[in-house]
Parts: structure tokens; C-alpha cells; sequence
């Protein structure tokens, strides 16, 4: 039974993602005020929390911050806050979303799903696979070695290839500019091109994917570079 918290003042909004998280086969505790959100968030074991911004005892945002210090949880904000400045800021305190009211709670439920889903696959791999590993669905990356593994089959990098994989993985669903990545991989003094950026991630796409122009683990953020996708 998956548990969750909403912290949210207004009732009837309450009540209304109570009632679809309830649907959807969800355990939900609510609670009216930050504070009080923070006390519970603190105590109990939940394995996803929504927040609302502007609420009596303690604001969102601090209450983000706060429950981000504390636990690897999913932080997904609903606010009536609508401007851009709230939504990088709550990001920055460690919110994993962001969704603006009046909401669809099928999508807000659709993006729980998504959440848990992630961050089952962030921890489950790191209880598993010790440090100098990373286990990715079907891909193992051995950094003491330097050896790649894909759907169980050994499959031989170049030295620049495995540091640019290793490099991205370690940096889970960040995005890269080519830049940062050049600068990063190939370092300043390079003489290289920027293009061998492109080049490698091709090479890397073809070794680890199972359709190249379909990536599932190096996705291309389109306008800004790359991301490897966990
Ligand atoms: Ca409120």
C-alpha cells in the first residue's frame, strides 16, 4: 500500500486529491497546516508528499527545504502561485514538480505515479549495486574496471566514450550543453571540435541502445544537450 501525505489548507481541495489518490489505490493523511505537514513528514514514512505554497504554520517553501534535508522522498508542489520565480525556486529547495491551480487531478495523480516510479529506480539501485557500479535496467557500468555490460554482454569502449558515458550516468536526468560537456570530458586544453561531442554520444547511442534513434538511456533535450534518463 503506497502512503501518502497532502498538506493543503484549502478543504475542498484537499478532500478532492484525497479522493483521487484514494481511487487510485493510494493510502492518504491529510493535514491543514505546515507545521504540522513538517511534523508528520518527519515522523512517518511516506513515500510521496504534496505540498501546497501559502499555508498557515509554515510556508511550502520552507517546508520543501526542510522535508528535503531530511528524507529522499518525491516533493510535488500544487500551488495557485503561478509565476516563474516561485516554480525555479521551489525546484531549488528540492521539489521534484510543480503544478499550478486549478489542476487536474488525474494528472496530478499520473505525475505521482511518475515520481514513484522514478525514485523506486533511483533507491532500488543504490541498494543493490555497490558504490563502484551503476546498474541501469539493462546496463552495467563497472567504474573500477571500466567496463560496460549491456543486457549482459561485455561491450568494449574507447577510453573518451566510457568517460563520457560514466560521467553522464553518474549525473542522473541532468541536462548538458554540448559545451559543458566538451569542456567537461575533453577538458579546455583540447584541440578537439565541439562536433566530437555529437559524434560520441552517437557512438555511445549505438553501443548501449537498443534503438539508436529512439534513445532510451542518452535522451536529446532538444535546444539544450543531453540528459541520461534514469
Ligand atoms: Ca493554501
Amino acid at each position: 500500500m503506497t502512503r501518502i501525505l497532502i498538506i493543503e489548507d484549502e478543504t475542498t481541495i484537499a478532500q478532492l486529491e484525497r479522493d483521487y489518490f484514494e481511487l487510485n489505490g493510494f493510502t492518504v493523511d491529510l493535514c491543514h497546516r505546515g507545521d504540522e505537514g513538517l511534523q508528520l513528514a518527519l515522523r512517518e514514512e511516506y513515500s510521496l508528499i504534496i505540498v501546497d505554497l501559502q499555508l498557515p504554520g509554515l510556508d511550502g517553501f520552507s517546508l520543501c527545504s526542510k522535508i528535503r534535508e531530511a528524507k529522499e522522498v518525491p516533493i510535488l508542489i500544487v500551488s495557485a502561485k503561478k509565476e516563474e520565480f516561485d516554480k525555479i525556486r521551489a525546484f531549488n529547495l528540492g521539489a521534484d514538480d510543480y503544478i499550478t491551480k486549478p489542476f487536474s487531478p488525474s494528472e496530478l495523480v499520473a505525475r505521482a505515479k511518475a515520481h514513484l516510479t522514478r525514485y523506486e529506480r533511483l533507491l532500488g539501485k543504490q541498494e543493490k549495486s555497490p558504490q563502484d557500479e551503476i546498474h541501469i535496467r539493462g546496463l552495467v557500468i563497472d567504474k573500477a574496471s571500466r567496463r560496460v555490460y549491456v543486457r549482459n554482454q561485455e561491450v568494449i569502449f574507447t577510453t573518451r566514450e566510457f568517460t563520457l558515458l560514466e560521467f553522464l550516468a553518474t549525473h542522473p536526468n541532468r541536462v548538458f550543453s554540448k559545451d559543458e560537456l566538451f569542456e567537461r570530458i575533453w577538458g579546455m586544453d583540447s584541440s578537439g571540435d565541439i562536433a566530437t561531442v555529437t559524434v560520441h554520444i552517437r557512438k555511445v547511442r549505438e553501443k548501449i541502445e537498443m534503438d539508436p534513434s529512439n534513445p532510451q538511456y542518452i535522451e536529446t533535450v532538444w535546444g539544450a544537450g543531453y540528459r541520461f534518463t534514469v
